[in-house]
C-alpha cells in the first residue's frame, strides 16, 4: 500500500461563539494514503467542512498535529501553506467560487499565476484542461454564461491547474441538476482512476457510495470509517483524458525574479480590470487626486512663468547696474535736501577700474510745448551712457554723445507718449520743441517697454545732463547716479567699492545704493517663498485625496472579501494580496495625477489664449515629482486597505458571499 500522504492525529478545532467556543472537530486521527477516493458523509453541522479547510491547509486545528506527506504543517508559516495548497491541492467547491469578471480561461489560470507559470504555458495549459473537460466552445464566457455543470467543471479545471494531486471537492454536486452531478462524479472517477487522491465531502449517501472509503463524520467526531464494497459507476463519458497528477505541470518560472514580474505584471492586469469594473467609481476617487495635482502643477506653472518674466524684466535693466540714490532708503523725507551727489563724485567714480560707464541723472517737472500743444512732462538730465545702462532702445533716431554733453547742446530724447501727445503721428526727428523756455531739437524717440503692469502714460524727456543742470535746473547737484560695473566684476564687491568711495568724498553715508542683483535676489527669495506655501496647500489637498482613495479602497476590500477568499484558497500569498489591492491604489492614484498633468496643460493653453504677458512654465522637475507624489500617496493610503485584505482569514473570506 502507498505510503500515508495527510496524517492528521487528535485534531480538534473549536470557533468562539459568544463566551463558550463550538467544537467543530474534536479529535481526529485519520490517515489518507495516495491515490484514495475517499467519502466523507454526515448531517449539516457535522463539521465535515471544517475537516476539509484542515486538510487542505485553508484552516489550522487547534489541537493536534497534520502531516502532508511526512511535513508537519503546524511548523510552517502563511507563505509555506499557501505554497502547499498551490502545488498539491486542488479545491472544487459546491458554488464554484470562480471570479465573475475573468473568463473562463483566466479563472483556471490562478493557481499558474501564483506559481509563477509563464503567462503563454499557463494559457495553454488552461486551454487544454477546459477542452479535455468538454468546454472547448467556452473558452472565454464568463462564470455568469455557464451554466452550473460547466462552471463546475471549469472549477475542476483549475484545481488541476498546477497537478492537483488531491482533489477536495466540498460538496460538488450539492447545486446542479441530477445529469450534471453524474456527469461530475464521472469525472472524479475518471481523475481517481489517473492517480489523483479525492477526498469528497456529501450529505448525500448516494454520491458517498461511488467512493472506496467512507468516512462518517457525527458532531465532529469520526463515527465510522470503512471500506465500500459496493462502489457505484465507473469513469466512463466526459474527460476520459484528464491528465494524470505525474503530469508534470507547466514548467514554474524558473528564476524567482522572473517569477515576481510575472505575478506583478499579473497583479497590474487584475487591478486594471477590478478598476475597469467599476469605471464611475474609479474616476470619482481620483477626483481628488485629480484636483490635487491639476492645482498643484498648474499653480507651480503659473508661478515659475510670473517669475521668469518678472526676472527677464529686471535683467533688461541690465544686471550689472547700480544705482546711487540720496538719503537713507527709498522714502526718506530728507532725500531732497541732500545735494551732495555732485560732479566730483562723477569722476572719482569714472576713475574706478571696476566701472565701465557713469551717467547722472537730474530729474525734474517741465511745461513742454510745441507750436500750440503743450503738455507736462518729467525731464531727466542724463549722461551719454543713459541708454545702453538703462537698456532703453530707439525707435528713432539716436542717444547723445560726449560732443552734446561738453557743449551743454540743446538735443532731446523724447519717450513714445510725448512724440504722440505733441506730434500726433508726425516724425519728430529734427524738430524743435520748449522745454520751459528751452528750445531743443529731438533727436530721438524711445521704444515703448512692456510692462506686465500696464503701460505708462507718463510723458518722458531726457537732456543731456550739462544742459540740463546749467540751462534749465539750474543746479549743480545730481538725483543719481547710475553706475554700469565692468564685464567679469562683481557687483557685489563693486557695490562695497562705491559705498566705501562716496562715503569717504561725502565725508558721511548720506545715500543709499539699489541694484537689479539685490532686486533679483528679492524676487527669487520671494518666489521660493511663495513655492513652499502653495507645496503646503498642495500637501494638504493631496493628503485629502489619499484619504479618499483610502475610503473607497477600504470599501473594496470589503466588497471584495469573498474574491480574496478564493485567491487564497488557490494558493494566493499574503504578498500577493497585498500587491494586487497596492497596485490598485498606485493605479488610482497615477491616473489621478496623470489626468490632473493633463488637464493642466490645457489649463496652460486657455491661459496662453488669454494672457500674452506671462508664459506658464511646465517644468520637468514639476511634472516628475507630480508623478512621484501620486504613487507615494497610492502606497501610503493603498498600504491599510492592502495589509487589510492581506491578512483576511481564507475560509471567513470565502464563506463572505
Ligand atoms: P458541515 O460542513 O458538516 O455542515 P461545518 O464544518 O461547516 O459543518 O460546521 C461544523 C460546526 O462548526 C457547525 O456547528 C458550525 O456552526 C461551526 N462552524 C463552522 N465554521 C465556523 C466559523 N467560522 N465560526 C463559528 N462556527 C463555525
Ligand atoms: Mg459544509
Amino acid at each position: 500500500m502507498a505510503m500515508p500522504l495527510l496524517e492528521l492525529r487528535g485534531i480538534s478545532r473549536s470557533f468562539p461563539a459568544g463566551d463558550r467556543d463550538v467544537t467543530a472537530l474534536d479529535d481526529i486521527t485519520l490517515t489518507i494514503r495516495a491515490g484514495e477516493m475517499v467519502a466523507i458523509v454526515g448531517a449539516s453541522g457535522s463539521g465535515k467542512s471544517t475537516l476539509m479547510n484542515v486538510l487542505g491547509c485553508l484552516d489550522r486545528p487547534t489541537q493536534g498535529s497534520y502531516s502532508v506527506a511526512g511535513q508537519d504543517t503546524g511548523t510552517l508559516d502563511t507563505d509555506r501553506l499557501a505554497s502547499l495548497r498551490r502545488d498539491h491541492f486542488g479545491f472544487i467547491f459546491q458554488r464554484y467560487h470562480l471570479l465573475p469578471h475573468l473568463d473562463a480561461v483566466r479563472n483556471v489560470e490562478i493557481p499558474a499565476v501564483y506559481a509563477g507559470v509563464a503567462p503563454g504555458e499557463r494559457r495553454e495549459r488552461a486551454a487544454l484542461l477546459l477542452t479535455r473537460l468538454g468546454l472547448s466552445d467556452r473558452l472565454h464566457h464568463r462564470p455568469g454564461q455557464l451554466s452550473g455543470g460547466q462552471q463546475q467543471r471549469v472549477s475542476i479545471a483549475r484545481a488541476l491547474m498546477n497537478g492537483g494531486a488531491v482533489i477536495l471537492a466540498d460538496e460538488p454536486t450539492g447545486a446542479l441538476d441530477r445529469a450534471s452531478g453524474r456527469e461530475m462524479l464521472a469525472i472524479l472517477h475518471e481523475l481517481h482512476h489517473r492517480g489523483h487522491t479525492i477526498i469528497l465531502v456529501t450529505h448525500d449517501r448516494d454520491v458517498a457510495s461511488h467512493a472506496q472509503r467512507i468516512i462518517q463524520l457525527e458532531d465532529g467526531r469520526i463515527v465510522t470509517d470503512e471500506e465500500n464494497r459496493s462502489i457505484q459507476g465507473e469513469g466512463s463519458g466526459a474527460g476520459e483524458d484528464l491528465p494524470a497528477p505525474e503530469e508534470a505541470p507547466p514548467e514554474r518560472g524558473a528564476h524567482p525574479v522572473r517569477a515576481s514580474w510575472g505575478r506583478f505584471v499579473e497583479a497590474c492586469k487584475m487591478a486594471g480590470i477590478a478598476l475597469a469594473a467599476h469605471r464611475l467609481r474609479t474616476l470619482l476617487t481620483m477626483l481628488g487626486i485629480i484636483i490635487g495635482i491639476t492645482a498643484v502643477v498648474t499653480v507651480v506653472a503659473l508661478g515659475q512663468g510670473a517669475r521668469a518674466k518678472v526676472i527677464s524684466d529686471i535683467s533688461s535693466m541690465g544686471t550689472n547696474v547700480i544705482d546711487v540714490y540720496p538719503g537713507k532708503d527709498w522714502g526718506d523725507e530728507k532725500a531732497s535736501s541732500i545735494r551732495t551727489l555732485a560732479p566730483t563724485d562723477l569722476t572719482a567714480l569714472q576713475q574706478q577700474g571696476f566701472v565701465d560707464s557713469v551717467t547722472p541723472v537730474s530729474a525734474g517737472a517741465v511745461l513742454l510745448r510745441y507750436r500750440n500743444v503743450t503738455a507736462n512732462a518729467s525731464v531727466s538730465g542724463v549722461g551719454e551712457q543713459y541708454f545702453r545702462v538703462r537698456g532703453v532702445e530707439m525707435v528713432r533716431g539716436g542717444g547723445f554723445r560726449s560732443d552734446d554733453l561738453r557743449r551743454q547742446a540743446q538735443v532731446a530724447v523724447i519717450d513714445q507718449n510725448t512724440a504722440r501727445k505733441l506730434f500726433a503721428g508726425a516724425d519728430p526727428l529734427g524738430e524743435v520743441l520748449f522745454l520751459g523756455n528751452l528750445p531743443c531739437r529731438v533727436i530721438g524717440v524711445t521704444k515703448e517697454k512692456e510692462s506686465p503692469f500696464g503701460n505708462n502714460q507718463n510723458l518722458s524727456v531726457w537732456l543731456p545732463y550739462s544742459a540740463a543742470q546749467g540751462r534749465l535746473l539750474g543746479r549743480q547737484y545730481f538725483d543719481s547716479f547710475t553706475v554700469r560695473v565692468k564685464e567679469g566684476f562683481s557687483n557685489q564687491v563693486a557695490e562695497a567699492n562705491i559705498v566705501r568711495l562716496l562715503t569717504r568724498l561725502h565725508g558721511e553715508k548720506d545715500f543709499f545704493t539699489s541694484s537689479s542683483d539685490t532686486i533679483l535676489k528679492t524676487v527669487k527669495k520671494t518666489t521660493a517663498t511663495l513655492t513652499v506655501l502653495i507645496s503646503a496647500i498642495a500637501v494638504i489637498s493631496l493628503v485629502v485625496g489619499g484619504i479618499g482613495v483610502m475610503n473607497i479602497m477600504l470599501v473594496s476590500v470589503t466588497e471584495r472579501t469573498h474574491e480574496i477568499g478564493i485567491r487564497m484558497a488557490v494558493g494566493a500569498r499574503q504578498s500577493d494580496i497585498r500587491q494586487q489591492f497596492l497596485i490598485e491604489a498606485v493605479l488610482v492614484c497615477l491616473g489621478g495625477g496623470v489626468i490632473g498633468i493633463v488637464l493642466s496643460y490645457g489649463v496652460g493653453f486657455l491661459f496662453s489664449l488669454f494672457v500674452t504677458a506671462i508664459v506658464m512654465k511646465f517644468s520637468l522637475l514639476s511634472l516628475s515629482s507630480a508623478f512621484l507624489c501620486s504613487t507615494l500617496i497610492g502606497v501610503l493610503f493603498g498600504f491599510l486597505p492592502a495589509r487589510n485584505a492581506a491578512r483576511l482569514d481564507p475560509i471567513e473570506a470565502l464563506a463572505r458571499e
